[in-house]
């Protein structure tokens, strides 16, 4: 596990996974590109994610919406005029910070998610906590700071035609629910995910990638009879418990479910339980399971004044679904990822750093390197053709214990060698990347052999 984000942020770039945003421009302040390695293992979490809660799980189905929606949707969904953060500034520096952050920086087991607004204000004052900058206790009184980025959509640029960039993607599903649930003829319990970009114009981006101003989130919504006595809230979580074990490998020690208290819920929630993963700068949200209720159906049935209710086929009741709502950001997922995958290890000259990520996440499955330059020409041609079957990568420069390092580096599990033998043996050495281990396998079963690993 790596314990420094100045290290594993530099790793990152000059592995090519992730750069800072408009850096030749002096960048823009908490802004990432992700280069091709860390294009490839976004897509592959994506594709994990959409396997799992989409296409494998018989309840669910997939959805695209768009970005930018009818107003009427974010008034409807309580967001216009009610999604906003505690905006504190600092009278000396003019910093501005999230009150309720700076509350949890210094007491990181504080919930400071309950309290008003004149309940902050107080608990910074007597508690004395300081100006995260200059270090004074003279702040304004916190106002509340409206999160979503508001634009215009046509040739007239006034209020008439504001729109906004969609700060969670959830609410393009409630407003299809009924085209979803119609087309497909699908009957309760049935859920519909999506995944997306979303845009929070949050006060105190930072910690790298954990809170930007755009980001990617994979949600799903499931609906179901409210008179269901099955507790769909817990099989979601132990869902959401499964896909970071089972399938992403993660330890245990290295999260916690924390339930959220009465009074910090959302208005429209009736319960929450957040995934929080143990980040290098402390515990963090990574996954909320939230039920929501029947609000958000109901908000847009009143304020569409379309009927979002569902006819229950055997009782001809009518009936508006709960939902349940697991929620993940998926560069969070992806930090979570890497914090969890990044090792430095002794080895006999030297240390090696290792990206020990799931093999079905890895940018690359196979490396394939010919010993010396007279292999060149045979290694170019087993990539070609192992690149029908596997995502490969080809690597002919520089010393063998280098090259090795450098997959490790970038966490492909595999090594695929041409030697000196192969011409007399047909056999190629496959090294292992966590182990290290080397074997070697006939190039006639190699494919099997590999598909084995990958299939
Ligand atoms: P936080 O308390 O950290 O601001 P939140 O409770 O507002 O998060 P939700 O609205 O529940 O977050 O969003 C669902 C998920 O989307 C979060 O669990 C997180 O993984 C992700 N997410 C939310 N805001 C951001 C952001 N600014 N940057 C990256 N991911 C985010």
């Amino acid at each position: 596990m790596v314990t420094s984000m100045e290290k594993l942020i530099n790793h990152l770039k000059t592995q090519g996974f992730i750069f800072q945003g408009s850096e030749i421009y002096g960048g823009l302040a908490n802004s990432w590109d992700y280069g091709p390695l860390g294009a490839e293992l976004k897509q592959k979490v994506k594709d994990l994610w959409w396997n799992y809660f989409i296409r494998k799980n018989h309840y669910n189905l997939g959805l695209d919406s768009s970005i930018i929606m009818n107003t009427e949707v974010w008034k409807n969904s309580g967001h216009l005029g009610n999604f906003n953060d505690p905006l504190i500034d600092c009278k000396k520096c003019k910093s501005r910070f999230r009150a309720d952050k700076i509350i949890e920086e210094k007491f990181p087991d504080f919930n400071s998610g309950k309290l008003t607004n004149a309940q902050l204000e107080d608990f910074i004052n007597k508690n004395k906590i300081i100006c995260p900058k200059c270090g004074s206790l003279d702040y304004t009184s916190i106002r509340n700071f409206e999160l979503m980025f508001k634009t215009n959509q046509g040739v007239i640029q006034d209020d008439s035609s504001a729109v906004y960039l969609r700060p969670e993607t959830a609410q393009g599903i409630f407003i299809n629910f009924k085209n979803v649930q119609r087309s497909l003829r699908k009957k309760l319990p049935f859920g519909i995910g999506q995944i997306g970009k979303s845009f929070r114009n949050e006060i105190t981006p930072g910690n790298f990638i954990f809170r930007t101003r755009e980001f990617e989130q994979m949600e799903l919504e499931f609906f179901f009879d409210p008179d269901d006595k099955f507790d769909w809230f817990n099989y979601w979580i132990e869902e959401v418990e499964n896909f970071l074990t089972k399938v992403l490998g993660f330890k245990s020690e290295s999260y916690s479910k924390r339930v959220h208290e009465k009074e910090e819920l959302a208005h429209y929630s009736k319960a929450t339980t957040d995934f929080e993963y143990n980040f290098i700068f402390g515990r963090g949200e990574l996954w909320g399971v939230a039920h929501r209720g029947d609000f958000d159906l109901k908000s847009h049935s009143e304020g569409s004044k379309h009927d979002l209710t569902y006819l229950d086929p055997l009782t001809n009741k009518k009936i508006t679904p709960n939902v349940i709502e697991p929620s993940v950001g998926l560069e969070r997922l992806i930090l979570a990822i890497l914090t969890e995958s990044y090792c430095e290890e002794d080895i006999e000259n030297g240390t090696r750093t290792v990206l020990k990520l799931p093999k079905k996440i890895a940018p690359f499955q196979l490396c394939v390197l010919p010993l010396q330059k007279q292999q060149n020409d045979q290694a170019f041609n087993l990539y070609t053709e192992l690149l029908k079957d596997f995502d490969v990568i080809y690597d002919e420069t520089g010393n063998i214990g280098k090259r090795y390092r450098r997959q490790d580096a970038i966490g492909t599990p595999l090594c695929v060698t041409i030697d000196f033998e192969t011409e007399n043996d047909n056999c190629v050495t496959i090294r292992e990347r966590d182990s290290m281990n080397q074997k070697r396998v006939n190039l006639s079963d190699l494919k099997e052999n590999l598909k084995k690993e990958f299939f």
